[in-house]
């Protein structure tokens, strides 16, 4: 998916998610005994924390990491989950998307300023349906109008400080963080997310649900991609259901919490 896709002089970004951190792990070699084929640190981890508390490194069972992750989400002992994180930066989605998004209060969250960034170039987002419903033109519109009013009201306030306020940068400051309010909830932001691995599958659980709003379960749906590469222990308990226009939503067979 390129990042943008231009109608006139009017960019429509499209999603685009990146894996920026996440948690590794160290063995501290206090128990000699523990053997894991553990594939990745986040898995590595996840055993380790959960072998602690039962002090059960023998693994006379000779149970796999699989099986151990397994059992541990069977029994939902998901505290053990929130050991490894996972930092996601995001861009090319609304602001009506991360005003839903902010709302997961186990996650960690910085974003493009629009007190600091000049918005006069903003790029939008077009909602899923009104792209599926051709209705492209009237929003290219709204858009147009809001970037004129924009630019406009910022000018007229940076002239209006220009007294009071003889620094540029904090006029310019003070000017773009009055003029966002004609801003639509379609403009376009970046943000990095960090969260460990039990918010980030309570979050696509939710997000990726059917009645879930479509751009943010479009992003779950991206995001499960990089979880999965990250812990497929964990996030592969996720399948993606297709119906027939191609519309993904994310099904869980364990109801994480
Ligand atoms: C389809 C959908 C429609 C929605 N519609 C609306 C809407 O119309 N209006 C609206 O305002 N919001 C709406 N929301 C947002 C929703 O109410 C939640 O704010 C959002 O989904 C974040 O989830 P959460 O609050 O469960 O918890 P998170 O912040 O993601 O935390 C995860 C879990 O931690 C626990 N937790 C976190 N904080 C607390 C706390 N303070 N006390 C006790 N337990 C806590 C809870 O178990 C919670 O489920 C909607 C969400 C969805 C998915």
């Amino acid at each position: 998916m390129s990042h943008d896709s231009p109608i006139g002089d009017v960019v429509f970004a499209e999603p685009e998610v990146a894996l920026v951190g996440f948690t590794s792990f160290r063995n501290p070699g206090w128990f000699p005994e523990w053997q894991t084929d553990a594939v990745g640190d986040a898995a590595s981890l996840l055993e380790f924390a959960g072998r602690l508390c039962y002090l059960s490194f023998a693994n006379p069972l000779h149970r796999s990491n699989r099986q151990y992750l397994d059992n541990i989400l069977a029994r939902q002992h998901f505290s053990v989950m929130e050991h490894a994180s996972v930092s996601i930066a995001i861009r090319g989605v609304s602001r009506s998307l991360t005003h839903e998004l902010v709302r997961h209060r186990h996650f960690s969250y910085s974003q493009v300023s629009q007190r600091f960034v000049n918005e006069e170039d903003a790029a939008f987002v077009l909602p899923i349906e009104v792209r599926e419903h051709g209705l492209d033109a009237d929003v290219v519109e709204a858009a147009r109008e809001a970037r004129r009013a924009y630019l406009e009201l910022a000018s007229a306030l940076s002239r209006r400080l220009a007294e009071a306020e003889p620094d540029r940068t904090e006029r310019r400051k003070r000017a773009r963080q009055a003029a966002r309010c004609v801003l639509p909830n379609m403009t376009e932001t970046a943000l990095v997310v960090t969260g460990n691995l039990r918010a980030w599958a309570t979050f696509l659980k939710k997000r990726g649900a059917p009645e879930a709003e479509p751009e943010i379960r479009r992003l779950a749906l991206l995001i499960h991609e990089i979880l999965n590469d990250i812990a497929p222990e964990i996030f592969e308990h996720f399948h993606v259901d297709r119906d027939e226009a191609g519309r993904g939503t994310l099904v869980a067979d364990v109801d994480f919490e």
